[in-house]
C-alpha cells in the first residue's frame, strides 16, 4: 500500500487512542508512524485515570484506619502522610508505564518519533525538522484543562499540576461541579487538606441522576469537604502565605492553591489544520464524521480531540473501529449508547444508561426500584458512608433503561451492569439472577419494591 507515501498511518499524539491504532494497524502490516511530543500513554496514564486513582487509593487510608478499630486493631489511629513518598512512588509506576508504552509501541513495527509533529499539508506532516508523507493522518491530540480569564487565574492551577505537587496545601479550593473537581476535592479532604469545593451551579454531577448526584454531594459533605454551591470567583488574590479566594457573595478564602477543573479543550492550536479542509468548532475540536473522517478525506481524527465523550475506553473503541474502517472490512460501528462511567468522588458513583429525569422523557411509564443501605464495612467499623442503588425501568418492555449507584465499589459493580443493559436485560432478568451474599451488589438482583 505504501508505494506513493512514506506511511500508510501517521499517527499524532500517542494517548490511549492513538497508540491502540497505532498498534492495530501496524498489526495488520501497515507501515505506521507515531509522534508524541510530551509524554507516552497521553492524559489517562500521565495526569489523568491512572494517576488520580493512585491518589484516590492514598486518600481512602484514613478511613479505614479509624474503621479499623472497631474490628479490634490498635495503634493504627494517627499515622502520617509523607506526600513527597506518594508523589514519587505514583511518579515511577508511571514511568514504568511508560515504558511499557514504549514497548508496545516499538515491538507492533511502528516508528515512534519524539517531538512535535505539525500537519503541513492533507498528506504531510513535519515532524524534529523532516516531513514526511502519509496515506491516512490520524489526529489524536486529546485536550487540555481550561481555565477561564479573570483578575488572578494566572494564580490558579490545573489537574495537570496536582499530580506534582511540591507539599500539600493546609487548605485547597477546587472550583468546578465536574468529574475532576469532585474527584480531586476527594481526594484533597482525605489526604488531610481542609477543602473547598467552589461551583456555580446549584447541583454537582448535573448531567447525571439528580438523585444520585445529591447522594454524592451529601457524602461528600458529610466526609468534610466545605461545599459553596451556586458561587461565583470574583478574582483570586496573591497573599503573604499563599491566596485569598475572592467569593461572589462577599467572603474570602485563605488557601495554599486554587484547583480550576473547569473543562478540558481540544488540543488542535498550532497543528497546522488550516492546511488542510478539517473543520473545527469554535471550541477547538474537530468535526468527524460516522468514520471518524475530518473534512479532508485523508485526515481522521479521534478521542477528546473530537469532543464526543471523553473517556478513555472510548477513544480506544473508536481507534479500533477506525482501523476497521481504514484496513478492515469496515463493517465495527461504535455504539455511544450505555457507556458505563465512574467518578472516583468519595463516595464513589457508578452509572450507565439513563438517568431517571432522561428516562420520564424518553419513555411513557417508568418504575424506579431504589435501595439505600450502611455498608457492612460500616456495622463495625463506624462511619457515615452509604450506599444508593437505582434501578430505572421501562414499564412497557420491562427493560433496565438505567442503572446508577454511589458508595463503595460503584465502578466495579456497574461494569458487570453495564453487560447486562448493553444484552437489553429486563427486571425479570435482573429478579431471576441468583445474588451474592453477602456483598453490596446483591442489592441490584433483590429490589422488589418501586420507589415510584
Ligand atoms: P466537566 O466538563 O466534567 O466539568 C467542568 C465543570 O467546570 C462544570 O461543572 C462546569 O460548570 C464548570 N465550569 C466550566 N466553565 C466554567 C467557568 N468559566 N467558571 C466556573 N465553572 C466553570 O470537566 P472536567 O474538567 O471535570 O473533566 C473533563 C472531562 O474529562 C470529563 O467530562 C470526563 O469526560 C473526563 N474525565 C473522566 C473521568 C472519569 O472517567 N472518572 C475523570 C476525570 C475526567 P457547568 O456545569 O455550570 O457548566
Amino acid at each position: 500500500m505504501t508505494t506513493e507515501f512514506d506511511y500508510d498511518l501517521f499517527v499524532i499524539g500517542a494517548g490511549s487512542g492513538g497508540v491502540r491504532a497505532a498498534r492495530m494497524a501496524a498489526s495488520k502490516g501497515k507501515k505506521v508512524a507515531v509522534a508524541e511530543e510530551r509524554y507516552l500513554g497521553g492524559t489517562c496514564v500521565n495526569v489523568g485515570c491512572v494517576p488520580k486513582k493512585l491518589f484516590v487509593y492514598a486518600s481512602q487510608f484514613p478511613e479505614l484506619f479509624h474503621a479499623s478499630k472497631g474490628f479490634g486493631w490498635s495503634g493504627a489511629e494517627a499515622p502520617t502522610l509523607d506526600w513527597a513518598v506518594l508523589r514519587d512512588n505514583k511518579t515511577a509506576e508511571i514511568e514504568r508505564l511508560n515504558g511499557i508504552y514504549n514497548n508496545l509501541i516499538n515491538n507492533s513495527g511502528a516508528d515512534l518519533f519524539d517531538g512535535r509533529a505539525t500537519v503541513t499539508g492533507p498528506h504531510q506532516v513535519e515532524v524534529n525538522g523532516k516531513g514526511y508523507s502519509a496515506r491516512v493522518i490520524l489526529i489524536a491530540t486529546g485536550g487540555w484543562p481550561y481555565i477561564p480569564e479573570f483578575p488572578g487565574s494566572d494564580l490558579a492551577i490545573s489537574s495537570n499540576e496536582m499530580f506534582f505537587l511540591d507539599e500539600l496545601p493546609k487548605t485547597a479550593v477546587v472550583v468546578g461541579g465536574g468529574y475532576i473537581a469532585v474527584e480531586f476535592a476527594g481526594i484533597l479532604n482525605g489526604l488531610g487538606v481542609e477543602t473547598h469545593l467552589v461551583y456555580r451551579g446549584p447541583n454537582l454531577l448535573k448531567s447525571f441522576d439528580r438523585e444520585m448526584s445529591d447522594k454524592v454531594t451529601e457524602g461528600m459533605a458529610a466526609k468534610g469537604v466545605h461545599m459553596h454551591l451556586s458561587t461565583q470567583i470574583n478574582e483570586i488574590i496573591k497573599t503573604d502565605a499563599g491566596i485569598s479566594v475572592v467569593l461572589d457573595n462577599g467572603s474570602s478564602l485563605d488557601a495554599g492553591l486554587a484547583l480550576y477543573a473547569t473543562g478540558r479543550q481540544a488540543n488542535t492550536a498550532g497543528l497546522g489544520l488550516e492546511h488542510t479542509n478539517a473543520v473545527l468548532r469554535p471550541n477547538g475540536s474537530i468535526v468527524v464524521d460516522d468514520n471518524f473522517a475530518t473534512g479532508d478525506p485523508s485526515v481522521y481524527a479521534l478521542g477528546d480531540v473530537i469532543d464526543r465523550v471523553q473517556l478513555t475506553p472510548v477513544a480506544i473503541q473508536e481507534a479500533m473501529v477506525l482501523v476497521d474502517h481504514l484496513f478492515g472490512e469496515g463493517l465495527a460501528r461504535i455504539d455511544y449508547g450505555d457507556i458505563p462511567t465512574a467518578v472516583f468522588c468519595q463516595p464513589e458513583l457508578g452509572t450507565v444508561g439513563l438517568s431517571e429525569e432522561q428516562a420520564r422523557a424518553e419513555y411513557a411509564d417508568i418504575d424506579v426500584y431504589l435501595s439505600d443501605f450502611k455498608p457492612m464495612l460500616q456495622t463495625l467499623g463506624g462511619g457515615s458512608d452509604r450506599i444508593t442503588m437505582k434501578l430505572v425501568v421501562d414499564r412497557a418492555s420491562d427493560r433496565v433503561v438505567g442503572c446508577h449507584m454511589v458508595g463503595e465499589h460503584a465502578a466495579e459493580i456497574i461494569q458487570g451492569m453495564g453487560i447486562a443493559l448493553k444484552a437489553g436485560a429486563t427486571k425479570a432478568h435482573f429478579d431471576a439472577t441468583v445474588g451474592i451474599h453477602p456483598s453490596a451488589a446483591e442489592e441490584f438482583v433483590t429490589m422488589r419494591e418501586k420507589a415510584r
